[in-house]
């Protein structure tokens, strides 16, 4: 029951010590604790079944998640487990792989949770790797494209401009849907990549329209905390001979949540410049209103959660008037998102939302076509 980690190193005083003492402790006196490496250690039960390892896993976690004291200071940390069986011819090794495996669906979950290692985890990783090799070729193969979902004014039906969305062209797969990779994309880092070239592509796509017509770009919470992306939007604008006024980003909830600090500065020198923030599916995070008073925001996009309802769904348009209603009073536009039927179109006019997107008003379409929509 000695805490050091795989090389035998003893792990230096410190908060991962407490941690491991509190692990040791929930884990039962039958238990051996030690470090994989990292923040992750690794607590081998012994004889414990499934039933008895969930229990033990749910202590932990509670043990663990109290808060600590360093140097005077309270903090509080989370902890994931992955869990998995030895025995009918599965050694030790392949049960930390199979934990592993449970520990990173437990994090995709939300954290602070037990999972066991499933049958097709495996095979999921497998595929998970393969996609990820593939989405290093896609960049270099030019295998990316943006489609434009028009955004219409609805008074008049006038296009006010277009929402870039990134479609990837799998040589073997086909269309994946940005649904399936930008997850992972945001995973291993390379959104950042991968957001460069949808900005520039945008960019150069918006130069061959006319001044009047913005377009709105998705940026991931990853992407718009780096100091970088100020320039990178800067020289985009510069080598397509662009208004920074025509150009909105748009972030969802996730993005303003996390590391504030660093996303703050990088949103007012990008509002410095003229570039347009608008705030994604709103009312669908935790705290949306929040944020409103926290960031300045140009724009907020009103979830189709909100909008693409029944005419009978009185809540749903009665959030849909409120946050219209509180957009005005900021000063701040509001976009309906996803109409779908000509009534959705009536009811958001009533509650005096002037500018939506939808498929009933128009489907995102590739460059080429967006064209001629805006020639028609
Ligand atoms: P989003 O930003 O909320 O984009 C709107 C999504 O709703 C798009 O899906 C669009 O095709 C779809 N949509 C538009 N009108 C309707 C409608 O009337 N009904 C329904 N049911 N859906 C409608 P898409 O293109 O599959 O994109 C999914 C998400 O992927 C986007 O959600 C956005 O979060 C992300 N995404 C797309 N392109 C990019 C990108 O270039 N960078 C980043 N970071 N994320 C992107
Ligand atoms: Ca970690
Ligand atoms: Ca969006
Ligand atoms: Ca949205």
């Amino acid at each position: 029951k000695v805490v050091n980690d795989t090389l035998g190193h003893p792990v230096g005083d410190g908060l991962l010590v407490q941690v491991a003492r509190r692990l040791l402790d929930a884990a039962g006196s039958s238990a051996t604790v030690f470090r994989l490496g990292g923040d992750e250690l690794v607590a081998v039960l012994n004889g414990a079944g499934e039933v008895e390892a969930l229990e033990t896993g749910r202590n932990i976690i509670e043990s663990i998640g109290a808060p600590y004291d360093v140097d005077g200071h309270t903090i509080t940390i989370g902890c994931s487990i992955g869990a998995s069986l030895t025995g009918d011819g599965i050694g030790a090794s392949e049960a930390l792989q199979r934990a592993d495996l449970g520990l990173y669906r437990a994090k995709n979950l939300g954290r602070n949770r037990i999972q066991f290692y499933e049958d097709g985890m495996m095979e999921q990783a497998l595929e998970r790797r393969q996609m990820e090799s593939d989405l290093a070729q896609a960049l270099k193969c030019e295998e990316f494209e943006l489609d434009y979902q028009p955004i219409f004014r609805l008074s008049d039906r006038s296009i006010l401009g277009f929402e870039a969305l990134i479609r990837w062209h799998h040589p073997v797969r086909g269309l994946i849907s940005p649904a399936d990779f930008i997850p992972l994309s945001e995973e291993n880092g390379m959104i950042i990549q991968i957001g460069e070239w949808v900005i520039n592509e945008a960019c150069r796509q918006l130069s061959e329209w006319s001044t009047d017509i913005h377009i709105a770009i998705n940026v991931s919470p990853l992407q718009m905390r780096l100091p970088s992306i100020v320039e990178v939007v800067r020289k985009a604008l510069e080598r397509h001979g662009l208004a920074a006024t025509r150009l909105t980003l748009e972030l969802t909830e996730t993005a303003l949540v996390r590391d504030g600090a660093h996303l703050a500065r990088n949103l007012i020198a990008l509002r410095g410049m003229g570039v347009k923030i608008a705030m994604d599916d709103f009312g669908t995070g935790y705290s949306s209103f929040t944020h409103l008073r926290d960031f300045e925001l140009d724009q907020i996009k009103i979830d189709r959660s909100f909008i693409n309802v029944s005419q009978t769904d009185h809540k749903a348009w009665a959030v849909a008037q409120a946050v219209t209603n509180m957009a005005r009073e900021l000063s701040v536009g509001a976009v309906g998102e996803g109409v779908e039927t000509s009534e959705q179109i009536t009811r958001l006019m009533q509650l005096g939302c002037d500018v939506a997107q939808g498929f009933h008003l128009g489907r995102p379409v590739n460059g080429e076509k967006a064209s001629r929509l805006l020639a028609d």
